[in-house]
């Protein structure tokens, strides 16, 4: 017998638009709570930074989105969009592009809440303050108005739902990076997620922090106007640096050993260099200030848990559940394939494991990643490098993915850190694998070749009884 029910999700980006979409289709009663005063969460570019541009401070007004100006998506339009409504170039836009621009992920978002009809669903301007349990499938939020927010529902208002879908995102609160001699450097130090133009850095020497996909583009963004970049990257190889063959000014050192009182920077590999700005592209935490279950679900060196596939805490399923923990993966897909998940469970139509089953699942991947990633920091990140392993039978650290494209030749190097390039070819590896339906998997690699992006699909028709991360839809 199914139930329906009334859940409350906080958030209208792309996670909580799906849940929203994919509850209601179920038969339960929606309510979407979002602080903001329109739908699209990260995707919603705003010129605005915080106060503090390391965000250090915890009393700072905080800006949602770490979207910068230049911003295109690092995944084809054809493998992003939802699976059932996809993110196809409008004809006569100005940008037909396969890896389009912040701005029209926006518009394929309102696009897709207009045409699903969710914007009746959703509460502008109120912001969830307190989610706390009355009983067993009990939740009390607690929502207050935003100052300056608009759109309908009650202020400091408390409610009671069946219950609760949290969609909140996870890249608002920066994580740094720890460098010796800091507090006596006199430069300026800065998050990416308070970076938006390059102009500010006219003629300045720059240190970036990371070498994911927001290093890589701001170093790239910046490059043009700043005298000098150097890319500080923990996957970097030790002895001298290496410049970037597509950039005179930017250099490639190991991490940072120390900075000091004078504004120089020393670097593992033995180089300094006089810096006038540090900016840390170094990742973000998770963070849920209102979600209060007595320590039930924690957050532990960006670990959230436990969680049974990223998604219900064992002990509180199927009343509390997260949408777009996991990361590495094709997101949008992912968060539809999750909220299916969710509102069937929520039904009855689809069975959890007992907690006792859903708990020894999680301490089983917990020791299987543990081997191969850095735990528990890793823990939402996908097991692509764990599934290659198992399906296609690397050993840790010694998978090699060789392609051609353009007559260059490309290598990847699947290893226990991730996806490193290994050719004087820049890239940029993301891939996900997920499954509609058991063994079948599908996944793409998005590369770049200097200043040129790539695709390739990758379909694996293959029995992997390790995935982790499947979810059964009928
Ligand atoms: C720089 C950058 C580049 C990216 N590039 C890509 C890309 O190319 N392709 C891709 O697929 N993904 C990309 N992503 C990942 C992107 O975050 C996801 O695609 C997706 O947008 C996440 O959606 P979400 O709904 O989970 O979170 P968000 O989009 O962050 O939405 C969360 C929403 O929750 C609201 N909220 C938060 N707290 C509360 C509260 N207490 N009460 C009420 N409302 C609240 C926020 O206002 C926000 O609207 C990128 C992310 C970043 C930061």
């Amino acid at each position: 017998m199914t139930a329906n029910r009334r859940i409350a999700v906080i958030g209208a980006g792309a996670s909580g638009l799906s849940a929203a979409r994919a509850l209601r289709q179920e038969g339960h009663f929606v309510a979407v709570f979002e602080r903001s005063t329109g739908i699209g969460g990260t995707w919603i570019y705003s010129t605005a930074v915080e106060s503090d541009h390391l965000s250090a401070d915890p009393n700072r007004k905080i800006v949602h989105s770490s979207l910068y100006d230049s911003l295109r998506t690092n995944l084809p339009r054809e493998s992003m969009g939802f699976y059932d409504y996809p993110f196809v170039a409008v004809a006569g836009e100005e940008d037909c592009r396969r890896f389009p621009g912040h701005r029209e992920v926006l518009r394929y978002l309102e696009d897709f809440a207009r045409e699903s009809g969710l914007y009746g669903l959703i509460r502008f301007g109120i912001e969830v303050v307190r989610v706390e349990m009355e009983g067993e499938g009990r939740w009390a939020v607690l929502s207050r108005r935003v100052a300056g927010g608009g759109g309908g529902g009650a202020a400091d208002e408390s409610e009671v739902f069946d219950g609760v879908v949290v969609c909140v995102g996870h890249y608002t609160e920066p994580r740094v990076a720890e460098i010796p001699g800091i507090d006596s450097w006199p430069g300026k130090q800065m998050h990416s997620h308070n970076y938006r133009v390059p102009e500010p850095f006219q003629g300045q020497v720059v240190v970036i922090i990371g070498s994911a996909s927001s290093a890589t583009d701001i170093s790239k963004d910046i490059a043009g106007l700043a005298k000098e970049v150097h890319i500080a990257s923990r996957s970097a190889p030790g002895g001298t640096p290496m410049k970037d063959p597509a950039h005179e000014n930017i250099f490639i050192h190991s991490m940072i050993v120390k900075a000091f009182a004078d504004g120089t920077v020393l670097f593992q590999d033995g180089s300094s260099a006089f810096v006038d700005v540090i900016m840390h592209c170094t990742g973000y935490k998770y963070h849920f200030p209102f979600l209060k279950t007595n320590g039930i679900v924690n957050v532990d060196d960006n670990r959230v848990g436990p969680l049974y596939k990223h998604v219900f805490p064992p002990l509180l399923a199927p009343y509390l559940s997260f949408i777009g923990l996991t990361t590495k993966m094709i997101p949008f897909p992912m968060f539809q394939l999750q909220s299916k998940w969710i509102a069937g469970v929520l039904s009855g139509r689809i069975k959890l494991p007992t907690q006792e089953e859903m708990m020894e699942d999680i301490s089983k991947i917990c020791i299987r990643k543990c081997n191969l990633l850095d735990c528990p920091k890793d823990t939402h990140t996908i097991l692509t490098i764990i599934i290659l392993n198992t399906v296609i039978g690397w050993q840790e650290n010694v998978g090699i993915l060789k392609w051609k494209s353009g007559g260059s030749s490309c290598f990847m190097q699947i290893g226990k850190t991730g996806l490193q390039s290994q050719t004087g070819s820049e890239m940029t590896g993301m891939m996900m694998i997920w499954s509609k339906k058991l063994m079948n998997i599908s996944g793409t690699f998005s590369f770049r070749i200097k200043d040129c992006k790539f695709n390739l699909v990758i379909l694996l028709m293959v029995r992997c009884v390790t995935f982790e991360n499947f979810y059964i839809l009928v």
